[in-house]
């Protein structure tokens, strides 16, 4: 089996230096005691640990905590001291807009300072945050908004009169919405506020009052990949989880410089984005821009980013671009390169070492599990393809059913990925869908719906969804498998494999590719990638159809979607397919 040998200073330096005796030892009370807890005794709080301790206990305030990269002009800095005092202003705001703890604030706005402040503001006044994907159209907004409560919504002019306004008369709760690029004393509609008139009028000291561990903080909606999104409900001390699982998997550390490219609409930009790097006395690097190849690579270069959390679509953009702008820069202070949120193929891990000489570390985690769960780390060797092992604190089992009953799988035997409960970040409700959420729970297990395998080593083999899982004479077919032989074709840019119903094999492997750039589509290279999987594969895990696609379906998070071309070839409604919901499901 490849193995990628980590060399002794990663072992050495690493956070994480012996991950086994670690692992084998390690509680969540140690995790708890990273924490400094509100001065009196009087709980725990999310912005406390993320912001003012910095200043108040460490004595750090004019350190940098934000850098914000907008498109164009300079690039502005806000410290732990200024972060402190603006978000005091934002809670106080929320208290003269009448809100109280557990009310609900949501934001629409692009990568700026104002929706640090908002989220770490409302966090601050133990209000409900919930953030929204500006590339959402107003039906997702309204679903998201209505299910959620929310009474304020903080978003920029333009947003607001082209996705909000049309939908406010269907939002009764919602009674103020906060314009970041308002002038003061301008008034757009009723209940509109400029962002600066209100902050100047606030006062920039704010005690956070008692908040206990279990006080409702964030709802994350999930991505929406295999169905309806969902609303994870996340509580104050999830940040024990994102402070340390950030030590672990991402080898975080005070004084580093972190860039996540996830969007704040999304559970990991928010988690990762902000809660985690912060509290652990990083800088946050904060992108305002497009995002194109080269932005990225001179970001990396001129940002002295040490360490760098992505995703595989991102990735996928970066290899498909070419290697001769990676080349043009150097990115020395790299320490740690990660991903998450979608398999990582061991062919984008072998990019990672030839184009920054470090491979990507794979992490695994969902919205719900709100925080990582499996990973590689600095200092263990690297299998390309796998997630990597469990996160010390995290008990990880691979499940199947027998009889009705869920029993452990057999080493590299495929079942459903389980995680012994609890741990703090895990989820404390599904908005509106108490049903599924009790059924997630079996036997002290919580079931992730996802199809791994674990090998001798207790490495983690992501196989599929659950749902997504081909069933095909007598066996299972995990798509990523098949998807990421697909993808070593040297034709092929993206892949996605679903089961299509077969009378004689019960299901058979329908592959949908799209192809790099200067590849024609013909008939001789549709047969030719097919041979190609059919020879890597052999005919029982190859695809028997493949048709070449100009684009594949994604989530807004830039997740493949399988249902839709499941519905496409079964000739089944696909939701909404307007560029703004897309399969947008929600009722
Ligand atoms: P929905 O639950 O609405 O269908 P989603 O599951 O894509 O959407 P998220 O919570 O954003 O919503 O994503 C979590 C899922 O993403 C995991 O359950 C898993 O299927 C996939 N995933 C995340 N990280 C990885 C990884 N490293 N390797 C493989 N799959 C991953
Ligand atoms: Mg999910």
């Amino acid at each position: 089996m490849e193995t990628i040998v980590k060399p002794s200073h990663d072992r050495e330096q690493a956070n994480l230096k012996d991950y086994e005796k670690v692992y084998a030892s390690y509680g969540w009370l140690q995790a708890e005691a990273c924490m400094t807890g509100l001065p009196g005794h009087h709980g725990l709080n999310m912005a406390y640990e993320a912001v003012d301790r910095h200043v108040q206990v460490f004595h750090q305030g004019d350190k940098v905590a934000l850098r914000w990269c907008p498109q164009t002009g300079p690039v502005i800095d806000m410290t732990w001291q200024e972060l402190m005092e603006q978000t005091a202003r934002f809670a106080n705001g929320l208290t003269a807009l009448g809100l109280q703890q557990g009310d609900a604030v949501f934001a629409l706005c692009p990568r700026q300072p104002e929706f640090y402040v908002a989220v770490l503001g409302s966090l601050k006044h133990r209000c409900l945050f919930s953030p929204l994907f500006v590339g959402f159209g107003p039906g997702p907004l309204h679903a998201r908004m209505q299910s959620g409560h929310a009474r304020v919504l903080v978003t920029t002019r333009a947003l607001y009169q082209t996705k909000v306004k049309a939908i406010r008369t269907e939002l009764p709760d919602l009674h103020y919405v906060v314009l970041i690029d308002a002038d003061p004393g301008s008034v757009l509609d009723k209940g509109c506020i400029s962002y600066r008139e209100w902050m100047d009028a606030s006062s920039p000291h704010y005690a956070i009052g008692p908040t206990s561990a279990e006080d409702a903080a964030l709802i994350h909606f999930t991505s929406g990949t295999t169905g309806r999104p969902k609303g994870s409900l996340h509580v104050h001390e999830a940040i024990i989880a994102h402070h340390v699982s950030a030590q672990f998997a991402l080898d975080l550390r005070a004084g580093d410089v972190f860039w996540c490219t996830a969007d704040p609409g999304w559970a990991t930009g928010i988690f990762y984005g902000i809660l985690a790097p912060l509290s652990n006395g990083a800088t946050v690097l904060v992108d305002g821009g497009e995002g194109d190849a080269e932005r990225w690579y001179q970001l990396l270069e001129t940002q002295k980013v040490n360490v760098w959390y992505t995703e595989p679509a991102a990735i996928r953009r970066l290899m498909q671009s070419g290697e001769e702008a990676s080349q043009r820069y150097r990115y020395e202070d790299l320490r740690l390169i990660a991903s998450g949120g979608e398999p990582l193929t061991a062919e984008a891990v072998r990019w990672g070492e030839k184009v920054f000489r470090k491979p990507i570390h794979d992490t695994w985690w969902q919205t719900e599990t709100g925080s990582i769960m499996i990973a590689n780390f600095r200092s263990t060797d690297i299998r390309p393809g796998s997630m990597g092992r469990p996160l010390p604190g995290i008990h990880a089992g691979v499940l199947k059913r027998q009889e009705g009953r869920l029993v452990p799988a057999a080493v590299d035997e495929e079942g459903e990925l389980a995680l012994r409960t609890p741990w703090p970040s895990l989820f404390r409700a599904c908005i509106g869908r108490e049903d599924s959420y009790r059924k997630s729970f079996v036997d002290g297990w919580y079931l992730t719906g996802d199809l791994v395998r674990r090998d001798a080593d207790g490495y983690f083999w992501f196989e599929g969804r659950v749902d997504d899982v081909i069933k095909s004479s007598g066996h299972w077919i995990g798509p990523f498998e098949v998807e990421s032989v697909l993808m070593e074709h040297p034709a092929v840019a993206e892949a996605a494999v679903i089961g299509k119903p077969d009378p004689m094999h019960y299901e058979v492997g329908h592959a949908f590719v799209t192809l790099k750039p200067n590849h024609m589509t013909h008939e001789d290279l549709r047969l030719e990638i097919l041979d190609f999987a059919r020879e890597r594969l052999g005919p029982a895990l190859a695809p028997r159809d493949l048709v070449i696609q100009s684009e594949l379906p994604h989530t807004r998070s830039g997740k493949l979607m399988r249902r839709l071309l499941k519905a496409q070839v079964l000739g089944e409604p696909v939701g909404d397919m307007s560029p703004q919901g897309l399969g947008e499901v929600f009722v």
